[in-house]
C-alpha cells in the first residue's frame, strides 16, 4: 500500500430500491440492498468485497462510482487533499452531488465490469471504446487520441494495431484488458472493479489480476475490488469486507481476515477455501438456504436463520459494530466468545 491516508470514507451509506405494484404504481416496500454501509478505503490499496449474490456488494459499487444515488449516508471522496485529523477537511461528498457537479469528478473514479462480453458494444471498434470517455472529457483528437489509445492497448497487453477491430475478434480475456485500458484512459484514482474475472477461464483470470496489480503499482490506483470467491481477493487485497444482506459484518486486515474470522459468516466463506496445507483437513460448512429477501430482512441479526451459532439474543437485537485488535471490526453478538476456523 502507497501511504495511509484516506481517498475516501463512505459513512451510513443506504440504497433503497422501491416496489411498486398495481396500476398506479403505489410504492408498497423497499429493496434494502445497502443498508447503512461505513468503511473508509487508504489511498493505493485495494480493498476487497465479498459476499454471495444478493448481499449488495454490486449496488454498494455502483453507488460508489455514482451510477446509482444512494438514498442516504455520505461518500466522501478527499481528491488531492488529505483528511485532516479533525475529519472531513477538503471532502467532496459525492452522494450529494447534482449530476452537472458531478461530471467534474466523473474521470476521478471510473468502473471495470463483470461481463466482458455484454459491458463492451460489439458496434464500436476498440479505438471507439477505449477513446470515447477521451473525447466526452479531454480536447484529445485526431492523431493525439489514437496515439493515447495505442498507449492505453500497450499498457494492459494488447497490440495497438487490433484498435479497429470489433470486440467479437477478441477472447473473453482480451476483450476484459479492453474494458481496463477504458477505465485507465482520464487517469482515475479509485477503480471499482466488479467481479472483474468471474466470467473469465480459471487460465486466464490468474493474468488478469496480475495485469490490475502491475498497474496499480505503476500507476498508483486504488483498488475496490468486488468478488464472491474469499480466493480471488486473498491475492490482491490488503484488506477485505464481508458483506451481508446489505451490511458489512467483517473488516480486517486480509491475513488476519484469513486466519483469525471473527462472524461465522466468514467463517462459512473460508470454508470453501482450499487449504494450502494438505495436512489440515477443515469441515466444509453448507449455510442453510438463500441470502433473506432484503425487502424483509429478519429481526435482530439478519444472519441468525442460517448461523450455527445463534441464540436466543441473535433474534432480537441487531449487532453493533466493534473493533478488536488489528483494526478488525465485526458485526456479532459473541465475537469474544466463538473460537472459529480460518485458513491456514
Ligand atoms: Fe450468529 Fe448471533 Fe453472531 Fe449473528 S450475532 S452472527 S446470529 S452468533
Amino acid at each position: 500500500m502507497a501511504d495511509k491516508t484516506k481517498l475516501l470514507d463512505i459513512n451510513g451509506l443506504k440504497m433503497y430500491f422501491p416496489i411498486k405494484r398495481g396500476l398506479l404504481k403505489h410504492v408498497v416496500g423497499h429493496v434494502r440492498a445497502v443498508d447503512g454501509v461505513s468503511f473508509g478505503i487508504w489511498r493505493g490499496e485495494t480493498l476487497g468485497l465479498v459476499g454471495e449474490s444478493g448481499c449488495g456488494k454490486t449496488t454498494l459499487g455502483r453507488c460508489t462510482v455514482r451510477a446509482y444515488k444512494p438514498t442516504a449516508g455520505e461518500i466522501l471522496y478527499y481528491g488531492e487533499a488529505a483528511p485532516t485529523a479533525t475529519g472531513a477537511n477538503g471532502a467532496i461528498d459525492f452522494a450529494a452531488l447534482s449530476p452537472r457537479e458531478l461530471r467534474a469528478y466523473r474521470r476521478e473514479i471510473q468502473m471495470i465490469f463483470q461481463d466482458p462480453y455484454s459491458s463492451l458494444n460489439p458496434r464500436m471498434t476498440v479505438l471507439d471504446i477505449v477513446s470515447e470517455p477521451l473525447v466526452i472529457h479531454t480536447r484529445k483528437r485526431g492523431s493525439d487520441l489514437k496515439a493515447e489509445v495505442g498507449d492505453l492497448l500497450r499498457r494492459v497487453g494488447l497490440r495497438p494495431e487490433y484498435m479497429n477491430r470489433y470486440p467479437n475478434a477478441f477472447s473473453g480475456g482480451q476483450r476484459q484488458r479492453i474494458g481496463i485500458a477504458r477505465a485507465l484512459a482520464l487517469r482515475p484514482k479509485l477503480i471499482v472493479c466488479d467481479e472483474p474475472v468471474s466470467a473469465l477461464d480459471v487460465s486466464v483470470q490468474a493474468q488478469v489480476v496480475n495485469l490490475l496489480q502491475d498497474l496499480q503499482n505503476d500507476l498508483g490506483l486504488t483498488y475496490l475490488f468486488i468478488a464472491h470467491d474469499l480466493s480471488v481477493v486473498q491475492h490482491i487485497s490488503n484488506r477485505i469486507a464481508v458483506m451481508y444482506l446489505g451490511k458489512v459484518v467483517e473488516l480486517a486486515n486480509s491475513d488476519e481476515l484469513y486466519v483469525n474470522p471473527l462472524h461465522p459468516y466468514t467463517e462459512a466463506l473460508l470454508s470453501a477455501v482450499p487449504s494450502t496445507n494438505p495436512d489440515i483437513s477443515r469441515e466444509r460448512i453448507i449455510l442453510k438456504g438463500d441470502v433473506p429477501n432484503p425487502a424483509n430482512p429478519p429481526p435482530g441479526c439478519a444472519f441468525h436463520p442460517r448461523c450455527r451459532y445463534a441464540q436466543a439474543i441473535c433474534k432480537e437485537q441487531v449487532p453493533e459494530w466493534r473493533e478488536f485488535e488489528n483494526e478488525h471490526g465485526v458485526a456479532c453478538h459473541f465475537a469474544e466468545e466463538l473460537s472459529l476456523t480460518g485458513v491456514h
